[in-house]
């Protein structure tokens, strides 16, 4: 089992503007594999600055807490050896990067994750891709494209779960993996993430809406406001606040923001 712990975490960023501005003020959230956490919260309320700071976008800055993952901190770590530790995060806007097949980005990732002597052959590779292509409905010829070179909106977060299921990482956060898919592909993505889940795999799922939950089912629901958690119960949190809205839990906590 892993844990991954966010404790009092304090991010910011410098503005141009208004010189230094504090996003995050004291977010504490601990998970565990086998567990599906999700956020939920208003626009700018910090979520992808959550997200972005596990993951180590360096323009998010620490002033306080720590992000700890099996007990160790991990704020010291690029991207890349966070990815290696297990991490992995699928974004609101998933880039392109022409030159590198689909197929061939995802060996080297789950490569990198491996040992020198404990490199994927390249038929398990194909078996692990055949089958996850088939869970996830997309077409064979989309290994072979350049990756997102072309791709639809859908196709791109098809794709990225497509990664996701290949990389297997310990967590996954997914920031609004559902912002612009339909129905369809809603429940095509939803599948896939579902396919992962059981004692080896954790993810935190961010969403602005609480229709992506009634597909992936979260063990807890947190809610975000002006950078802090202020709110965690189980599933029937995301439904009352889709009854309710922002405004009536703001009136329930006495927040003024
Ligand atoms: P959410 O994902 O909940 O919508 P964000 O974490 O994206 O919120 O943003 C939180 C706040 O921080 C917003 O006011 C946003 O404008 C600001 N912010 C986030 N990232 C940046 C950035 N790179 N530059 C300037 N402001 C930012
Ligand atoms: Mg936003
Ligand atoms: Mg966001």
């Amino acid at each position: 089992m892993s844990t991954l712990e966010v404790k009092d975490l304090h991010v910011g960023i410098d503005t141009q503007e208004e010189g230094y501005q504090e996003i995050l003020k004291g977010v504490n959230l601990t998970m565990s594999t086998g567990e599906i956490h999700a956020i939920m919260g208003p626009n700018g309320t910090g979520k992808s600055t959550l997200s972005e700071t596990i993951m180590g976008n360096p323009t998010y800055k620490v002033t306080q807490g720590d992000i700890l993952l099996d007990g160790k901190s991990i704020l010291e770590m690029p991207v890349d050896e966070r990815a290696r530790a297990g991490l992995f995060l699928a974004m609101q806007y998933p880039a392109e990067i022409a030159g590198v097949t689909n197929a061939e980005f995802m060996r080297a990732a789950i490569n990198a994750r491996r040992a020198e002597d404990d490199q994927i052959s390249v038929m398990n590779f194909l078996k692990r891709l055949d089958k996850n292509m088939k869970i996830l409905d997309m077409d064979e010829e989309m290994a072979e494209r350049y990756l997102n070179h072309g791709f639809s909106g859908g196709e791109k977060k098809r794709n990225e779960i497509l990664q996701l299921m290949m990389i297997h990482p310990s967590f996954a956060i997914l920031d609004e993996i559902d912002s612009g898919l339909d129905i369809d592909a809603l429940q095509v993505v939803s599948k896939g993430v579902n396919s992962l889940r059981g004692a080896d795999f954790g993810s935190l799922i961010i969403t602005h809406y609480q229709r992506l939950l009634n597909y992936i089912v979260p063990d807890f629901v947190h809610i975000i406001m002006d950078g802090r958690v202020v709110k965690t119960g189980g599933p029937d949190l995301a439904k009352k606040l889709e009854d309710e809205g922002y405004a009536g839990l703001r009136d329930e906590l006495g927040i003024d923001v």
